[in-house]
């Protein structure tokens, strides 16, 4: 065995794409990611080389201008932006979100219009489920479209959009008259575009401002008012109202892959830090990983970076051979950020006191990880999701 996390049987492209990344995380992120996120500063510079090197249109299909490259690529490409900071990975999330969304569901004229221009990057994507009362449980949103004449009317307020104020379409969910009160008839997606940027951008959408939040700095994460917004019966994604639920947790779906990956990358990363310092660090006369102690935390966080790997791999493998992962996402999502999370607390415990200096990356890494025990389903909701389906096949 060489490294952690290596994934057999990739192609030629596969390998070259995440060679590309790889060096670029190590060049170019990696030296400048405790600077930027410290100073909150949103990382212009990294993002026009995600653009030149196609990473916003990984997954969109070429005859749209996107590499049409699959989610495991997507998902591996992910795990090394994150090794590198975490906000960059943000950075294309919700993009590739809203992307796969509307490849997936979107009419002919929406991937015509859309998915060129994201796929260069010109538009840039953000979704939006939550609501200031609710995020797990997303039947009891409350922002609704009303009709008007051929359009609708919204008004309600969302919260925690990633990308908030520096997308340009966001994909929101919000209550329609379908289908009375079930929610899977009730909920529609619009696509909703809008100029980047903070207040009022366009008559009845207002983006108050940069959530001040504890990790994940650099980029925006925002409120969104409707005020009165007019939305067009065009802006429904695929045309129909009434079926934004499925849309959503499909999209979701393919989001806890790349949650694990992420907190597969900021594994891997806590790792690195981890086996440089013991080996560096001397007490009692030897290097600490001499002692037993520290190097079992070692492998026992190898251990875990590899099966968390392993499972993110199998997740993305299995959506790209067209099967169903809802379960195989939300074990993936919930064993990867769970071992993120110990193995960055691990990886802290070796720095000793330096680990609670700002100098030591593995401060800004014990920041990032709480927040992937939360994103796309905490790991209550990814319980419920694995319990249901894996009972679907012990009924007795
Ligand atoms: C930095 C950041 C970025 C985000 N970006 C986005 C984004 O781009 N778009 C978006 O739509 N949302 C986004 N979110 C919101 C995120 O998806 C929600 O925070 C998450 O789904 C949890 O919802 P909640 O915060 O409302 O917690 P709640 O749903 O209120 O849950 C609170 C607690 O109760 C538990 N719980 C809830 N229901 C159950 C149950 N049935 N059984 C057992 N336990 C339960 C939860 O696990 C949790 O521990 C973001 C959040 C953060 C912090």
């Amino acid at each position: 065995m060489t490294r952690l996390a290596q994934t057999p049987g990739l192609t030629e492209v596969q390998s070259d794409i995440l060679g590309a990344v790889r060096t670029f995380v190590d060049k170019e992120i990696i030296p400048n990611a405790q600077e930027l996120e410290h100073s909150d500063t949103y990382p212009q510079e990294i993002v026009d080389r995600m653009r030149e090197m196609g990473l916003f249109g990984l997954m969109i299909p070429e005859e749209y201008g996107g590499l049409g490259e699959s989610l495991l690529t997507y998902a591996l490409c992910v795990e090394e932006l994150a090794r590198g900071w975490m906000s960059v990975s943000g950075v294309i999330n919700t993009h590739f979100i809203v992307a796969y969304m509307i490849r997936q569901h979107g009419t002919e004229a929406q991937k015509q219009h859309y998915l060129p221009r994201m796929a260069t990057g010109d538009i840039r994507g953000a979704f939006s489920m939550s609501e200031p009362e609710l995020g797990s449980d997303v039947a009891a949103i409350r922002t609704r479209a009303t009709r008007d004449g051929d359009g609708y009317v919204i008004n309600g307020q969302k919260m925690w959009l990633t990308n908030g104020g520096s997308s340009t379409l966001v994909a929101a969910l919000v209550k329609t008259d379908e289908g009375a009160d079930r929610a899977h008839k009730n909920l529609t997606t619009f696509l909703i575009e809008k100029p980047a940027g903070f207040g009022e951008v366009v008559p009845g959408i207002t983006i108050p401002g940069k959530i001040d939040k504890m990790g994940y700095k650099g980029i925006d994460t925002t409120e969104l008012i409707f005020d009165g917004y007019r939305a067009s019966a065009d802006d429904i994604l695929g045309g129909t109202p009434g079926l934004g639920f499925g849309h959503m947790m499909d999209g979701v779906e393919v989001g806890r892959v790349n949650v694990s990956a992420r907190a597969c990358g900021i594994a891997i990363r806590a790792f690195e830090l981890a086996a440089r310092y013991a080996q560096q660090r001397k007490t009692f006369g030897k290097p600490i990983v001499d002692h037993q102690a520290i190097s079992f935390k070692l492998a026992e966080m190898a251990t875990k970076v590899e099966a968390a790997h392993l499972m993110m791999v199998n997740a993305a493998r299995l959506k790209d051979s067209g099967e169903r992962n809802d379960v195989a996402a939300g074990m993936a999502k919930y064993l990867a950020s769970e071992y993120c999370a110990e193995v960055t607390q691990e990886s802290f415990r070796i720095h000793g006191g330096y680990g609670y200096s700002k100098e030591y990356e593995i401060e800004r890494l014990m920041r990032e990880a709480p927040f992937l025990l939360i994103g796309e389903g905490t790991s209550e909701i990814q319980k419920t999701i694995i319990s249901k389906g894996v009972l679907r096949s012990y009924r007795i």
